[in-house]
């Protein structure tokens, strides 16, 4: 049977070049960058020119790139980092409705804590509004956390204009970029960012590797205690392989980017027009105009998500119906609640984000199938039927 793969979102096949890259990191090339004889001082060259990739499809400089065992890690240093080295001076975050649990949580934890957190609230389309944002702002706010770009319905902030806020009221300004990274150019001094996560696998780079780009001069406290690895700042054996894993998914990154882009977004909008005239009583999540290339978050009106998902794995289509991370529980995801949907329709969405390795065939296999599908579950669904008698 066919298989389409249809959540990149979730995660990425590590690309050939990168496993070829990384392979000899475990055998061979096996020296501790701390050693201080040949294999590890090899060993920390090869580390830093990783660095220096990441650092370089950032627009940032390779001492600003710290690695991390994920992109969850990251979020929880920058926040927890930032709350820990600002106490001081206030105790009152900034952060939106909509963001990765990796972030929620660890503004929830503050909170025991004794800091105060805005949850600012999006607009129906999925965007944050910088009136609000501005009006949250006190005298005691030490940080602003808005995402670039949004897991479940792909929409992106206005980043620069965050960062021209945040930078006025001398705040920093931490964004989660796992989702953006590779799908927009980023440049994050021009974007006025000082912090932003990554993670190796949503760039077709391994599973447990990621990174937080700080600006220097930007001084978070550290909760990761030992060694002196990553100047001091996060402790712990370097993860080699990954780390070079991550540095060749960056610079293929950096090189393909703009043929990436305009591939997915090609194959996405070919699916939207596609499932949009062939099934009736669809909607679409979130802004199209402010989106990623390739995601797109369809309500499937009067159909159970669930079902769908489940009737098209068994075709050999795979989507989600919410963020990788919350989709084994049946709670309504947090961000179609913000968008303030019914209850019905958020069961009834589904995600679907298109990739590299993605064709028009795929595309032309799951409609043809989705089409079934839906026909087939509204045949049975009591609530479309009495939609249609009116
Ligand atoms: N932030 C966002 C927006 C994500 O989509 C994810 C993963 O889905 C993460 C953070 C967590 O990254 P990781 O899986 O590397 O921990």
């Amino acid at each position: 049977m066919r298989q389409v793969y249809l959540d990149y979102s979730a995660t990425t096949p590590v690309k050939k070049e990168v496993l070829e890259e990384m392979l000899p990191y475990f055998s061979e090339k096996f020296g501790n960058p701390s050693s201080l004889y040949g294999i590890g001082l090899n060993a920390k060259s090869d580390l830093n020119q990783a660095r220096a990739k990441v650092a370089k499809l950032i627009g940032a400089e390779e001492r600003e790139i710290y690695f991390t065992s994920c992109g969850t890690e990251a979020d929880n240093w920058a926040i927890i980092g930032t709350a820990r080295a600002k106490k001081a001076k206030g105790n009152h975050i900034i952060t939106s409705k909509i963001e990765h649990h990796a972030l929620l949580h660890s503004c929830e934890f503050l909170e025991k804590e004794g800091f105060e957190v805005t949850y600012l609230d999006v607009d129906s389309k999925g965007l944050i509004s910088l009136a609000d944002l501005e009006h949250a702002i006190t005298d005691k706010t030490i940080l602003i956390s808005i995402m670039f770009a949004n897991n479940e319905i792909g929409t992106i902030q206005p980043i620069k204009e965050i960062g021209e806020i945040a930078k006025k009221h001398g705040i920093w300004f931490h964004t989660d970029a796992v989702q953006a990274l590779y799908n927009v150019p980023i440049h994050v001094t021009e974007l006025g960012i000082d912090m932003m996560s990554m993670s190796a696998h949503k760039i077709y780079g391994p599973k447990g590797i990621g990174a937080l780009y700080i600006k220097k001069g930007v001084v978070i406290s550290s909760f990761m205690n030992g060694g002196a690895q990553e100047n001091k700042r996060r402790a712990g054996t370097e993860n080699m392989p990954g780390i070079i894993g991550l540095g060749k998914a960056a610079e293929l990154a950096e090189a393909n980017m703009e043929e990436h882009i305009r591939h997915i977004s090609e194959l996405r909008d070919y699916f939207a027009d596609q499932i949009l005239s062939k099934i009736s009583e669809v909607e679409i999540n979130g802004s199209m105009e402010h989106r990623l290339p390739g995601n797109i978050n369809f309500i499937f009106n009067y159909i159970e998500g669930e079902s769908l998902l489940l009737l098209m794995d068994a075709k050999g289509i795979s989507a989600s119906t919410g963020s990788a991370c919350s989709s084994a529980s049946l709670a309504p995801s947090h961000v179609l609640k913000a968008l303030q949907l019914p209850y019905e329709k958020i069961h009834s969405s589904i995600r679907f984000t298109i990739g590299d390795d993605t064709t028009k065939e795929d595309i032309d296999y799951a409609v043809e199938e989705i089409v079934k599908i839906v026909e087939k579950l509204r045949a049975i669904s009591p609530i479309y039927k009495q939609s249609t008698k009116g």
